[in-house]
């Protein structure tokens, strides 16, 4: 995560973060399965990503001040396509509380 990623965690408590069940290491894939849940035949769901309040299973830390990603390195595909600083990040950010961000990418 970027150092600016690590103070934040707003995306990973404001979208549902869906993606193929073939990314589940049950399937072959990265993602820890425990983590997961079934939507559909096709699609399953990062667990507390459709909770209220929503959250996600993996993330740890204080939002807006100290976060991690407990799977970063196993984390399913919408996470990994998702964009710093992206129109998206700044709604998730403003959800939260925290200011709009530039057009950095600090990855
Ligand atoms: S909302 Fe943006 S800045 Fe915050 S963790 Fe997600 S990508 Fe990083
Ligand atoms: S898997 Fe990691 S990066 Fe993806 S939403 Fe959960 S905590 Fe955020």
């Amino acid at each position: 995560m970027s150092v600016v990623c690590q103070s934040c965690g707003a995306c990973c408590a404001y979208f549902r973060v869906d993606f193929s069940l073939y990314e589940l290491d049950t399937e072959g894939g990265p993602v820890p399965a425990s983590l997961a849940v079934e939507v559909n035949g096709n699609t399953c769901r990062m667990r507390g990503t459709d909770h209220v309040p929503m959250r996600c299973a993996a993330l740890s830390g204080q939002l807006g001040k100290q976060v991690g990603c407990g799977i970063y390195e196993w984390r399913p595909s919408p996470c990994r396509e998702f964009q710093q600083g992206s129109d998206a990040c700044n709604r998730a950010r403003a959800r939260h509380g925290l200011p709009a961000l530039g057009d950095e990418r600090l990855y």
